[in-house]
């Protein structure tokens, strides 16, 4: 991670068409839409409220950096009963500032304030690293102050090969992240050393896979406007090219699963979803390494979460 834009990223906004010609009025069951900044902050989208307001009888959930747009902006948005934003702030002042690169501390208080104080519903998402540990019982004050419904504290799961993150500008090393002292990483927890890669000790011990997302009826959209089990699946294209690899050997055609070529009653009923990733997660012809590192019973990040031994922050 070198602090550049990677050249083979999608940076396109998912199509507001994309979203209006889904099947809202059909879907009973469909209660909440959660925009979970998976890849990308959901702020960013030059349409954003207009896609919220496709949906006036589900609970909305955003997750954002929140510093974008202005007091104004915010001010307004707060006034939206089926709304619920968290605000990702991972420490107070420069130290929130040190993992979330280009974001103003300051600004971000300022918007979450006005929303607030308009009537909005808000959380604070709270990632730890040693370098702000020493700020939770300030933050946690601070958010009763300004009126937080909820403070919540996770792990980041960038340490899982190392203890320590690079942070790059434009190729430039800055300094290092360091992981909390009071975190444990899925490598502590299988015994793998610092460096090694974990995947022996995770496939020795796994067990079946239980699919979260599918018990939990979720469903994931990416912003290229491909369909995925969970998000963890959909972020793959911002993964190792071995995951991606291993993805398209299971869906074979990216065609298959895109809102762009098929709508999304074709998509659930298509060979990707009814076949190929179930079987999948049975193991034929194989599992998928990151349904193994979520999903697996007995070593999966989802089963020890559970234990209270794991945290990751690619929970949406
Ligand atoms: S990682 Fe795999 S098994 Fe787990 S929720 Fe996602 S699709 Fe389901």
């Amino acid at each position: 991670m070198q602090g550049y834009v990677r050249n083979d990223l999608n940076l396109k906004h998912l199509e507001f068409d994309i979203i209006r010609n889904l099947p809202i009025g059909e879907m009973k069951a469909l209660k909440t839409i959660s925009f979970c900044g998976n890849f990308g902050d959901p702020l960013m989208h030059p349409r954003l409220v207009e896609i919220i307001d496709l949906f006036p009888e589900q609970n909305i959930l955003i997750h954002t950096n929140a510093s974008l747009r202005n007091i104004k902006w915010w001010s307004k948005l707060g006034k939206k009963k089926n709304l619920k934003v968290t605000f990702c702030i991972d420490g107070l002042g420069k130290e929130h500032e040190m993992y979330r690169r280009n974001t103003s501390y300051t600004k971000i208080i300022n918007n979450a304030k006005a929303y607030i104080q308009s009537g909005g519903k808000a959380n604070w998402q709270f990632i730890v690293f040693k370098h702000n540990e020493h700020q939770i019982q300030e933050a946690k004050k601070l958010s009763e102050d300004i009126g937080f419904e909820k403070i919540f504290f996770m792990y980041s799961d960038r340490f899982d090969t190392e203890d320590t993150w690079k942070v790059y500008d434009e190729g430039k090393y800055l300094y290092d992240l360091k992981k909390s002292s009071h975190q444990t990483t899925l490598r502590d927890t299988l015994g793998a050393e610092i460096g090694e890669k974990y995947w022996k000790k995770l496939y020795k011990g796994k067990k079946e896979i239980s699919c979260i997302w599918q018990q939990e009826r979720k469903l994931y959209i990416h912003s290229d406007g491909t369909v995925y089990p969970c998000c963890m699946l959909g972020n793959i294209q911002a993964g190792q090219n071995i995951e991606k690899l291993l993805l398209k050997k299971i869906v074979k055609d990216y065609q298959n699963i895109d809102l762009h070529h098929h709508n999304l009653q074709d998509i659930l009923k298509s060979d990707v979803f009814m076949k190929a990733l179930p079987s999948s997660f049975s193991g034929d012809p194989f599992s998928h390494p990151v349904c193994i590192e979520y999903c697996n019973k007995g070593t999966g990040k989802y089963a020890f979460a559970e234990l209270g031994n794991v945290h990751t922050d690619r929970q949406a």
